[in-house]
């Protein structure tokens, strides 16, 4: 599937639930609990079934926190055994808080999980808790990602939302974290995507302020894009070259060979002109951008399909058919920093980041 811009939609992000049993900051209010529905499994499998047939290669599971959602291994199985057109298996992904992770890590590879991301925005238990406002999460989330790791999960994958005078100092921090415990650390510029409004300009740390902080700890050296693709393929990318050009990451490893690390740079470099994404949250709404104004009601086409009755085969077409038109609409790019800029219509944690 292509849009209107030339970019390859190949990527699937389902949010699963939208319940999280975490509260952080910079992500949600503290005061509100889900807000949307949950499908059955088999409605987003069937989704994820015919999106598969139109060119899906990679779905991600998210929330929400997904673990949070009973029957999700059954469901990664499930998902472990659709093929793309060209009959590769799909690159099955989580992206969990990892607070449930430790129990799960290994009946999720064992039922044909490629990958876990876990998000962790401090290094140190006391922030920790600050961040989440949940007690005694902190040494639950490190089990997960020693499991996950032990499980063959690898590479694991730590994601962390930097803000300006809340946990900036954990940027050395962290990479001493990605060195000692064998995992990709990632930092992510904060967005406009919060349920209250807590975003400015000056609360995100920018990509090359990141880059100067770590370099005081240890030089860094950019990944060139050849050995990325290598390192796609020798994993099972079902399309190494692809993945590796919209790579949502600038990746890094520190000099001495030891250690990756990764800056996701929505706000300062922006990177939608490679944008190969599209998500259904969890109530089965098509958002073809994080930030988009207004979602495709995947949901109502199935529903529609059982209210007249129609075969299997015509509902498949309709929501193929549907699909496209929605990417046909997919935004150019996102409008964050710009006069003018609109919030979103779902926070992120109502979308699945
Ligand atoms: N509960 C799961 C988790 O914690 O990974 C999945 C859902 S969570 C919304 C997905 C990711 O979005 C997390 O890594 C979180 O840090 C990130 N996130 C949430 N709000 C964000 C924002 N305003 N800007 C950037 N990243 C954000």
């Amino acid at each position: 599937m292509t849009d209107k811009f030339g970019r390859t939609i190949s990527d699937l992000r389902i949010s699963i639930t939208d319940r999280c049993n975490y509260k952080c900051v910079y992500c949600r209010t503290g005061n509100e609990g889900a807000q949307y529905a949950e499908l059955p499994f088999a409605d987003y499998l069937r989704m994820a079934r015919v999106a598969v047939s139109q060119g899906i290669s990679k779905i991600r599971l998210t929330g929400g926190e997904p673990l949070l959602r009973n029957g999700i291994v059954d469901f990664v199985r499930d998902l472990a055994q659709l093929r793309t057109p060209r009959g590769a298996p799909l690159d099955i992904a989580v992206t969990t808080n990892g607070h449930l992770l430790a129990d799960l890590a290994a009946p999720l590879k064992a039922a044909g999980l490629s990958r876990v991301t876990v998000s962790m925005d401090a290094v140190d238990a006391a922030l920790f808790a600050r961040i989440t406002r949940v007690p005694n999460g902190y040494d639950k989330v490190l089990a997960g990602i020693r499991a996950a790791r032990a499980a063959g999960l690898d590479p694991v994958k730590v994601n962390c939302v930097l803000l300006r005078g809340f946990n900036e100092d954990q940027i050395i921090p962290f990479g001493k974290f990605a060195r000692e415990e064998g995992v990709v650390v990632r930092f992510i510029e904060f967005m406009p995507l919060e349920e209250d409004r807590r975003w400015s300009p000056e609360i995100v740390v920018r990509l090359e302020e990141i880059l100067a902080e770590m370099a005081r700890f240890m030089p860094l050296e950019a990944i060139p894009l050849a050995e990325r693709v290598q390192g796609a393929a020798a994993s099972g990318m079902p399309d190494a070259a692809q993945h590796a050009n919209s790579e949502t990451a600038r990746r890094y490893r520190f000099a001495d060979g030891i250690g990756e690390i990764g800056i996701i740079a929505p706000v300062s470099h922006p990177f939608c002109g490679h944008c190969s994404r599209i998500r259904i949250t969890s109530d089965g709404k098509l958002r073809t951008c994080l930030f988009s104004l207004r979602d495709h009601d995947l949901n109502g086409i199935l529903r529609h399909g059982r209210a007249a009755s129609l075969s299997d085969e015509q509902v498949d077409a309709n929501l193929a058919a549907f699909l496209h038109a929605a990417i046909e609409r997919k935004e150019e790019r996102h409008h964050i920093g710009e006069p003018g800029f609109m919030q979103p219509s779902r926070s992120m944690v109502h979308i699945g980041g």
